[in-house]
C-alpha cells in the first residue's frame, strides 16, 4: 500500500511541477454564439512577474490597458472598423511610457529610439508598415497612412519620415521619446555586454525586455484587422529592424481565418513567420485559433535555433474567439467579447 502511495505522491510531485512551468494558455471561447464584435491588446510579453512588481505598478499597468482596450471597444460597439479600433487603440499604449512603443521606446546602441509598426486588413489583405522612424509621434499611423495612401507596403527610416510629413501626420523631436527608465536599460545592456555577462543573443537578456504593444479586432461588419508598434529590442543595433512591421511575422490579418499580433524576439519570430504560420494553419489544416496558437508558440517557436525564443501573440477569429498564447512568464494583455465583459491579464496564472 505505501508503495502505491509513494507513486501517487510522486505522480503529484511532477504533475504539479509541470504546471508551474508551464507556459500560459489561455484562449476565450465564445461560440456556438459568435461574437458579433471583440478585442484584444498586448503590451510585450517577458519576464513579467507578480514577485517583482509593485501593487502600484501593477495597478498603472491595469489602468492603462483597460483605457486603450475601452477606446477600441467603443469604436467597435459604435459600428466602426476594426482597423479605426486597432489604430486608435494601439495609439493609447503608444503615448503611455509604460510600453516600448511611441513614448516609451527603448534606446538603440547608438542612443536612438527608432520605430518599427504595421497593420494589416484582414478583408482585403492590405497592409501597411514602417520601420526605423525616429520623429513620428504615433508609428501606427504611419502604417495605416502607408496602407491607405500610398502603393507600397512597407516603408523605412528617411523615406518614410518624408511620406508621415507629406501626410501630416504628428511629427516630434526625437528627444520627445527619451526616457530615464529606458535609458538605463541600455546602460545596463551594455555593461553586461562589455563585461561579458550578456549579449544581445543573451536569452535571459531577450526575455527581460518586453512592452511592444499590439491589436486585434472583429468588427461588426465581419471584417478583422490586427495592428503592432514597438521601439524593437535594446542595443538593437546597425537599423536592425525585428519582426513588428514585417507582415506574416509581427502582424497578419484574414477574413477567412484570424487576426494575430506579436511579440517578442523579433529575430524568431520572422524566421518562423509566427502571425502568418497561425493563420495558415488555421486554413490549410483547419485548426482551431487556440490550436494553432498554441502549435506556433509552445511547439515550433522554441525550436527555432537554439537560443529557446521566447514571446507570444494575441488573436481573435473570424468569430470572435480570442487567443493570448505566451512562452514567457508573462505578457500584459487584455480582452474585451461583444457584451462588454473585460478581461485584464499581465502574470502566468
Ligand atoms: N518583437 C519586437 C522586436 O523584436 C520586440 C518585442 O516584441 O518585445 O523588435
Amino acid at each position: 500500500m505505501k508503495k502505491y502511495i509513494n507513486v501517487f505522491i510522486i505522480f503529484i510531485l511532477v504533475f504539479s511541477c509541470k504546471n508551474e512551468s508551464n507556459p500560459e494558455t489561455e484562449s476565450i471561447q465564445t461560440n456556438p454564439q459568435k461574437a458579433e464584435f471583440s478585442i484584444i491588446i498586448h503590451g510585450g510579453a517577458g519576464s513579467i512577474r507578480r514577485d517583482n512588481m509593485s501593487e502600484a505598478r501593477e495597478a498603472m499597468y491595469r489602468q492603462k490597458l483597460e483605457e486603450a482596450i475601452r477606446v477600441g471597444h467603443n469604436i467597435l460597439k459604435n459600428g466602426g472598423t476594426s482597423l479605426d479600433a486597432v489604430q486608435s487603440t494601439i495609439n493609447i499604449l503608444e503615448d503611455s511610457s509604460l510600453f516600448n512603443a511611441g513614448k516609451g521606446a527603448v534606446f538603440t546602441h547608438e542612443g536612438t529610439n527608432e520605430h518599427d509598426a504595421s497593420i494589416m486588413d484582414g478583408k482585403t489583405l492590405n497592409a501597411g508598415a514602417s520601420a526605423g522612424t525616429k520623429t513620428v509621434k504615433n508609428p501606427i499611423n504611419l502604417a495605416r497612412a502607408v496602407m491607405d495612401k500610398s502603393p507600397h507596403v512597407l516603408l523605412s527610416r528617411d523615406g518614410a519620415e518624408t511620406f508621415a510629413k507629406e501626410q501630416g501626420l504628428e511629427i516630434v523631436d526625437p528627444s520627445y521619446f527619451s526616457t530615464e527608465k529606458k535609458l538605463k536599460s541600455l546602460e545596463r545592456v551594455k555593461t553586461s555586454e562589455k563585461n561579458k555577462v550578456a549579449s544581445f543573443y543573451d536569452a535571459d537578456l531577450q526575455n527581460s525586455k518586453f512592452g511592444t504593444v499590439g491589436c486585434a479586432a472583429l468588427d461588426k461588419h465581419g471584417n478583422l484587422a490586427a495592428g503592432t508598434s514597438t521601439g524593437g529590442m535594446t542595443n538593437k543595433r546597425w537599423g536592425r529592424i525585428g519582426d513588428s512591421p514585417i507582415i506574416g511575422a509581427g502582424t497578419y490579418a484574414n477574413n477567412n481565418t484570424c487576426a494575430v499580433s506579436s511579440t517578442g524576439w523579433g529575430e524568431f519570430f520572422i524566421r518562423g513567420m509566427v502571425a502568418y504560420d497561425i493563420s495558415a494553419l488555421m486554413e490549410y489544416k483547419g485548426l482551431s485559433l487556440e490550436e494553432a496558437a498554441k502549435e506556433v508558440i509552445q511547439n515550433k517557436l522554441p525550436n527555432i535555433g537554439d537560443q529557446g525564443a521566447k514571446g507570444g501573440i494575441v488573436a481573435i477569429d473570424k468569430d470572435g474567439n480570442m487567443a493570448m498564447e505566451f512562452n514567457t512568464q508573462g505578457m500584459f494583455r487584455a480582452t474585451m467579447n461583444d457584451k462588454g465583459e473585460l478581461y485584464v491579464g499581465m502574470f502566468n496564472k
